[in-house]
């Protein structure tokens, strides 16, 4: 929650390929190479058979078909297909690379011995393994029909070759273009993977918010989600990585249900404020980068998934992860919530946590450092971003314009010298202010990445009630690990400072 103030994709693949000439196996004529396709096809077959053993093929190259011969100015590359009684052996080719005298100078195979051939009695039709495929991705739609493909071949897995059939089909819900491997008898799904690949799109977005990026309030204000000239001089355009292909604001990382429905075929998508949609792209753009930060900086496996964000679906001037559903709330009261990458980096710190601990934040100390995380999350994002130092030590100052009229305006600040004992209110958003100070001091001393780092660490080692002390002396644990310790000494007097033991 803010208030002072508190998930799937499948993966994909690319295929750009600049191919110069692709030349048929039969037939065509090369315009500028010195040797002949069919020269070309012989020196490479030549060169397989005397290294037969050496790439585990078959001496004679019986099981090779040629399915490509490309000619470019600078080389000529031969592609086989494997196959087994003619049938391909799905995704297993050989490729071999020649000069223009037709001297081989590089082979690539992924060909597959195999001890066995598995036998089946009943093949079943194309049409029941396309249907199999539709049941096994859980479609709520047929496919388009004419798009689909179903072809019989075969894999390798533990030297047997296994009859298959394999399937594309495109379908709407879920959205994709999905390669199943099908068994050729029983019907089972023996690999899926959703072919779409993953599209770039374009947007714009507050970075972070437009009171930080102006430097001042003047002429700034929520005017009940109004635009102003003042207001769309703050916005930046961004790319937006990771989309789906959908024409929705669905990816890697985020998938954004909304209010709106956001929706660009061209996945284009500038809007002003006024536009619920901005909110959205907003919301897409923070999420998803701090996700690509913090892999930057070597964690794969922190809340690395499509994080479902609900955005514009509240009225209330507040935001909240919820551990049960794992999603994210923004709420549209005051300034929309999902306009401030401080307040929307707040919540996904929340999310972070629950990730790394789950049930994290169940004792009042505990509260508070989740608290203190998502604001140190947010204020080093914000700094990280801000280009005039302005609202330096302040998270959420364009979200705080509905209810502080300090300059800046703040949902919390992180450099109050709030010290425990003393300071403790009992509530976990101004006792997140105590924590948040002592992370956000190892960002001044350490820099952004390397305190991200060590206090993402840390987190690992912490437990569902753990204290302001645990957490402490998990970051000095985490110091030890990622650094042999290097930055001890100034752990242990940034945390003294807040009357926190490191030891
Ligand atoms: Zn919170």
């Amino acid at each position: 929650m803010k208030k002072r103030k508190s998930i799937i994709v499948a993966a994909s693949i690319l295929l750009t390929m600049t191919v110069p000439t692709v030349m048929a196996e039969r037939g065509a004529h090369s315009q500028a190479a010195v040797i002949e396709t069919s020269d070309v096809r012989t020196a490479a077959d030549q060169y397989l058979r005397e290294h037969a053993d050496k790439y585990n093929l078959k001496e004679d190259l019986s099981d090779l078909n040629v399915e490509t011969v490309i000619n470019s100015e600078n080389g000529t590359y031969v592609r086989y297909q494997q196959t087994i009684e003619g049938a391909p052996v799905f995704s297993n080719q050989v490729t071999v690379t020649l000069d223009q005298t037709g001297k081989v100078l590089l082979v690539v195979s992924d060909y597959v011995p195999y001890k066995s051939v598995e036998k089946i009695k009943n093949k079943m039709s194309k049409e029941d393994a396309e249907s199999k495929a539709l049941k096994h991705i859980g479609a709520k739609d047929n496919g388009n029909w004419a798009k689909n493909s179903k072809e019989f071949g075969y894999m390798v897995e533990d030297g047997v070759a296994i009859p298959i059939y394999r399937v594309v089909v495109h379908t709407d819900e879920p959205f994709g273009a999905w390669e199943s491997y099908i068994h050729a008898e029983n019907g089972k799904l023996l690999k899926k993977r959703n072919l779409n690949q993953r599209a770039t799109g374009t947007g714009k977005v507050f970075m972070p918010n437009p009171v930080a990026t102006l430097g001042s309030t003047t002429g700034i204000t929520d005017n009940r989600d109004a635009d102003s000239t003042s207001l769309n001089n703050q916005l930046k355009a961004v790319s937006l990585l990771g989309l789906d292909g959908s024409g929705y604001l669905k990816g890697s990382y985020v998938n954004i249900y909304s209010k709106a429905k956001t929706f660009s075929s061209s996945n284009t998508f500038n809007f002003t404020r006024s536009n619920d949609s901005f909110e959205d792209v907003n919301t897409y753009y923070h999420i998803d980068t701090l996700q690509r930060y913090i892999q930057s900086i070597g964690f794969q496996n922190i809340n690395n998934r499509s994080i479902k964000a609900n955005v514009n679906t509240y009225t209330k001037d507040n935001s909240f992860y919820s551990p049960s559903t794992k999603e994210l709330t923004f709420g549209s009261g005051g300034v929309d919530d999902a306009e401030d990458a401080g307040i929307i980096a707040h919540e996904y710190g929340h999310s972070i946590q629950d990730n790394q601990v789950p049930g994290f934040g169940n004792s009042a100390e505990g509260g508070a450092m989740g608290e203190g995380f998502g604001d140190f999350l947010g204020a080093t994002y914000e700094d990280s971003l801000s280009t005039n130092g302005y609202g330096k030590g302040c998270i959420g100052e364009w979200d705080a314009t509905s209810y502080s009229s300090s300059n800046p305006p703040c949902l919390r600040r992180l450099d109050n010298n709030k010290v425990y004992p003393r300071d403790w209110a009992g509530e976990v958003h101004a006792d997140g202010e105590i924590w948040s100070q002592g992370e956000y001091d190892m960002a001044q001393a350490f820099g952004r990445d390397i305190a991200t780092k060590i206090i993402l660490q840390s987190h690992f080692s912490l437990t569902p009630n753990a204290t302001f002390s645990d957490g402490a002396r998990a970051i000095k644990q985490a110091d030890v690990l990622l650094y042999g310790g290097a930055h001890g000494a100034q752990i242990d007097s940034i945390w003294a400072a807040r009357g926190i033991s490191t030891n």
